[in-house]
């Protein structure tokens, strides 16, 4: 396989990239000059080397000396009784740039359903249940995209909280309305974010 190939199909498994796209950003990337190619590569490495996953919420974070937890996580004036549960990095930084939530986070980091044979391997659930674990919770918020697998990952771990809590002191929410079908989080503006986190039931 000669590099542009190798390159092109490495691409593909970038999320969202088809097999055109993937040859397109290669094609794209391989006419570039030298020095951007080079500072590329570079920016990546360093990228990777600094980025550290959060041990309390999963979210991968920019770490200094040996911080183990993301500067959100350790900010003492968030609402800890708080939980908002994502699929995904970029939908945390989506509703962090509301500012309208001020409680902490946990990156489920997939999707699943009741009929996943495994859910422990497409989602963090074990950690999950850590986390959960004697933590003083008033409030789970499930804000999954509105799409077929975010609802039926939302039913999931709304039926999976509800054993491993007491119901009587946790409420379990979603987001509300505004969000339109179909309607992946990381691509909902904050105006809608806003009015979905406030009108959680
Ligand atoms: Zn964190």
């Amino acid at each position: 396989m000669d590099g542009l190939t190798q390159l092109a199909e490495l691409l593909r498994e970038f999320p969202g990239i088809g097999p055109r796209q993937a040859r397109r950003l290669a094609f794209y990337l391989v006419r570039r000059d030298r020095n951007w190619v080079d500072s590329f590569a570079k920016t990546l490495l360093t990228a990777k080397s600094e980025v550290r996953t959060c041990t309390s919420c999963m979210r991968l974070f920019p770490a200094t000396g040996d911080a183990v937890d993301c500067n959100i996580c350790t900010n003492p004036s968030r609402d800890t009784a708080m939980l908002l549960l994502v699929e995904k990095d970029v939908d945390l930084e989506n509703i962090e740039r509301t500012g309208a939530y001020s409680g902490l986070y946990f990156v489920v980091g997939g999707t699943t359903s009741a009929l996943d044979k495994d859910p422990a391997r497409s989602i963090r659930l074990r950690e999950l249940e850590q986390r959960i674990k004697n933590s003083d919770l008033r409030e789970v918020v499930l804000a999954l995209s509105a799409t077929t697998e975010g609802d039926e990952t939302a039913t999931f771990l709304r039926d999976h909280i509800e054993t491993k809590v007491d119901t009587k002191t946790v409420t379990i929410t979603h987001l509300g309305r505004g969000l339109s079908t179909g309607t992946e989080l990381e691509y909902v503006d904050k105006d809608t974010m806003r009015n979905a986190l406030s009108g959680r039931n």
